[in-house]
């Protein structure tokens, strides 16, 4: 007799459609140039704090404030400790804040092309959102973002094109939303120019989200965190109390203060990094590539004849692994990580066997 109710309960799960994550290959003989990870070890200090760790310390529960590493953060930028916001990589702040500040029933805006997990995100928490096109050179529309919403979020620099949009651009996007919260997601900005942290300073309503994944070679860790205003970092810390009061794990709050504290270390390797994608740019131009600026760790590249996807497979076949997105407008470019030199020397060996082939 209840058989007709049998699967009523389906009807009561959360549907959604999972952001999919680059793939991490175990074969260590892949070139793996498709996560934008960082070529190099973290901070000599990282190593030594988890060699030395005091196992019996695991016992207890970590600090629920993630005091020392909020520490560490606010010195380095800055800013007073109730203005910083923990939590396990820049994906759980995000959704964090998501969760956090866009609960209007006007749609929040971000753009066409972005970073994928926002309108998964949306839909996991039901946020009603409308993206707003890039123009034919990939670039912001800012006008598209004065209009009435529900919250905006914002890459800078973008993903997956690798665009910085100057300071003044984000400047002007918060100051035309004086009634939304604007969240500008930089991940990549340490291979940019200037941060909008300073703006936090003067617009309330303003949050900015960075990682410890690219920029300080600790995706493995997960660390992510939030710097703005006392009234948004405590709705976020109120938000969180209700969700999971340990995120980071001991391990990764004593790593993290050390990724923060070793400033040369951090400085020495991001030029590197800058060095080797001025190395590489000229390399993929005499290839045939061409690509927007990038102001992050990796190019966002499309060749002059040979289709991106094409490409993407010879790529694979040779035990090179780079990012190909099968979405309308970007189907014909690649996403490639700046590696180590003697990765992107085999790169571009590869390519120019394979193009000089055609
Ligand atoms: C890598 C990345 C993130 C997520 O970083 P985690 O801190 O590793 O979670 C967030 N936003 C953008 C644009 C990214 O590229």
């Amino acid at each position: 007799m209840l058989r007709n109710n049998d699967n009523a309960w389906e009807s009561n799960i959360r549907k959604v459609t999972p952001y999919v994550p680059g793939e991490q290959p175990k074969d260590k003989a892949i070139i793996k140039l498709n996560t934008n990870e960082n070529p190099y070890p973290p901070a000599p200090g990282v190593q030594r704090v988890i060699k030395n760790m005091d196992i019996d310390s695991l016992r207890l529960y970590p600090d629920p404030s993630i005091g020392l590493l909020v520490d560490e953060l606010s010195k380095f930028y800055g800013v007073d400790k109730d203005q910083v916001f923990v939590g396990v990589g820049s994906d759980d702040v995000l959704a964090m804040a998501f969760l956090t500040f866009f609960n209007s029933d006007k749609p929040i805006l971000f753009p066409d092309i972005t970073y994928s997990f926002y309108p998964v995100w949306c839909e996991l928490y039901r946020i009603p959102y409308e993206t707003q096109p890039l123009d034919k050179e990939f670039r912001i529309v800012k006008e598209d973002y004065y209009k009435d919403n529900g919250g905006v979020v914002i890459a800078n620099p973008n993903a997956p094109t690798s665009i910085y949009e100057e300071n003044s651009t984000m400047e002007d996007i918060v100051a035309h939303n004086p009634g939304s919260i604007v969240i500008i997601d930089e991940a990549y900005i340490d291979f940019a120019k200037e941060s909008a942290l300073s703006l936090t300073k003067r617009y309330e309503n303003l949050i900015i989200v960075q990682t410890f994944s690219k920029s300080r070679s600790m995706a493995g860790m997960r660390i992510g965190y939030a710097i703005g205003s006392r009234k948004l970092i405590k709705a976020l810390n109120d938000v969180k109390y209700s969700f999971n009061s340990y995120t980071l794990n001991q391990t990764a709050i004593l790593a993290g203060v050390e990724g923060v504290k070793d400033k040369d270390y951090f400085t020495r390797k991001i030029e590197n990094i800058i060095d080797l994608r001025e190395y590489s740019e000229n390399a993929f131009k005499r290839l045939g590539f061409s690509f927007p600026q990038s102001g992050t760790n990796f190019l966002f590249v499309t060749h002059e004849f040979i289709p991106a996807k094409e490409l993407y497979e010879a790529l694979r076949k040779n035990n090179i692994y780079v990012r190909y997105f099968d979405l309308e407008r970007i189907n014909n470019y690649l996403r490639i990580t700046i590696g180590t030199k003697e990765e992107m020397d085999k790169l571009f060996e590869i390519l120019e066997a394979y193009i000089d082939d055609k």
